[in-house]
């Protein structure tokens, strides 16, 4: 038996909003919504931590933290286009929670459960307190398929958010990982830094790494709002400790998709050690079309983007293709070919003939 194997994950405590009439008393939900986010809740699971209830303005309707974290009715309208598993990660399940889709890393779905539930989640069928954490046993299967394939270069820890399990748990994971000679990185995503800062103490910050492997934080972070001081001091923790940070966004309409919202979040990431990695385009979650731009209107955006701010806050626009086929990059082009002639783009929208001959 591995040392994993004799500790159960820690559940959760503390005093985040996990129930509509706790929505009600915080004033987060007006008295006549309450019976249609008690739908909601009947669903899907719900949870705002005391630093993202601080950030939301009740008196306004259209405040960009709640609309990620208070339920919406919407969320009980589907489209024909959605689906349960919109990335395809039960095509590619090589053990139970482990996800083997490209050839030199796995996806281990280490805890199920979030610090907060955000409402256009891409695994919100499969995340919540009523679902089961990962069992000892399938660890174990899945740490056994990992040793077994040397092919496996990173091990991206995921959930639901790894960062909400003890320290404990995460150090014997880490070093469980760092045993097998041909894992080189561990990346773990997570938005704790951002929604319950105080989580990233001390002994979860060296439970992160371990000899021999190389230790990436991917931060979950979508409004430049979420930069409060807490989040700041708790980035400032994992970059200290010398751990390299990369972000991941989701596109959301009505919370983050202007060029100046993009900016300023982008621009707030690389002030705090964060490299801007991926801008996700929408998965077809189920109940999400209200969050979900067009593409056309993504690569608008990044187009804004690349003539506004520096290149280190520049992302990579991605769209995760239904069915399990992976990430692709979905623009924008700044380039096109005619008669062996390639026209280029400039940051201003002008127009340039280049010839490599
Ligand atoms: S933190 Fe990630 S896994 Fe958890 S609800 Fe939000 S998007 Fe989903």
């Amino acid at each position: 038996m591995n040392t994993i194997t004799r500790t159960m994950p820690r559940p959760v405590r503390d005093r985040s909003l996990r129930h509509p009439a706790e929505l009600l008393e915080s004033g987060l939900i007006p008295p006549e919504r309450l019976a249609a986010v008690e739908a909601v809740a009947a669903r899907y699971a719900i949870a705002v931590t005391p630093e993202m209830a601080e950030l939301i303005d009740p008196a306004d309707a259209a405040d960009p933290i709640a609309r990620q974290f208070v339920p919406d009715p919407a969320e009980l309208e589907t489209t024909p286009a959605e689906m349960a598993d919109p990335i395809g990660d039960r095509i590619h399940e090589a053990t139970e929670g482990l996800i083997h889709r490209y050839p030199d890393r796995v996806l281990l779905k280490f805890v199920h459960v979030c610090a907060v539930y955000c409402r256009f989640c891409f695994r919100r069928e499969t995340v919540g307190p009523e679902a089961p954490h990962l069992t000892p046993e399938a660890l174990e299967k899945a740490l056994a398929y990992i040793g077994a394939h040397p092919e496996i270069w990173e091990v991206v820890v995921s959930g639901g958010d790894p960062l909400v399990a003890s320290p404990r748990r995460i150090a014997m994971l880490v070093q469980e990982l760092a045993r097998i000679d041909h894992v080189k990185i561990i990346r773990l995503h997570t938005r704790v830094p951002m929604v319950a800062p105080d989580r990233v103490t001390g002994p979860l910050v060296d439970a992160l790494t371990a000899p021999d492997v190389t230790t990436w934080v991917a931060v979950h972070a979508n409004h430049p709002r979420e930069f409060t001081a807490g989040a700041g001091a708790a980035l400032a923790r994992l970059a200290d400790a010398g751990i390299p940070l990369v972000s991941q966004t989701v596109l959301l309409s009505g919370v983050n998709d202007d060029p100046e919202t993009m900016a300023g979040l982008m621009r707030a990431l690389v002030e705090n050690r964060v490299k801007p990695y991926y801008l996700h385009h929408g998965d077809l979650a189920p109940g999400t079309g209200h969050f979900r731009t067009t593409i056309g209107d993504g690569q608008v955006l990044m187009r804004a983007l690349r003539g506004r701010v520096s290149g280190l806050c520049q992302p990579t626009y991605v769209l995760d293709i239904p069915g399990g086929h992976g990430k692709a990059p979905i623009g924008p082009n700044h380039f096109s070919e005619a008669d062996g002639c390639l026209t280029i783009e400039d940051y201003c929208g002008g127009r340039h003939t280049y010839r490599s001959g």
